[in-house]
């Protein structure tokens, strides 16, 4: 398991997570602040995993 891989993962979930349970991106219908910048994590993660080679995570 690689560490870039690990943290996908753990961007992907934080993100899912945060969607799911911030009140403010429910009551705004739009991302808030948090969740811009998770999603900011969540993307520079993606990048480097597809840099890396790009195999697929087998949690998904
Ligand atoms: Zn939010």
């Amino acid at each position: 398991m690689s560490s870039l891989t690990d943290a996908l993962e753990n961007a992907r979930l934080t993100y899912d997570q945060h969607m799911r349970t911030c009140r403010q991106c429910h009551a705004d219908g739009a991302a808030c602040a948090v969740a811009k910048h998770l999603l900011r994590i969540y993307n520079n993660a993606r990048r480097e995993h597809l840099r890396s080679g790009g195999q697929h995570a087998t949690t998904d």
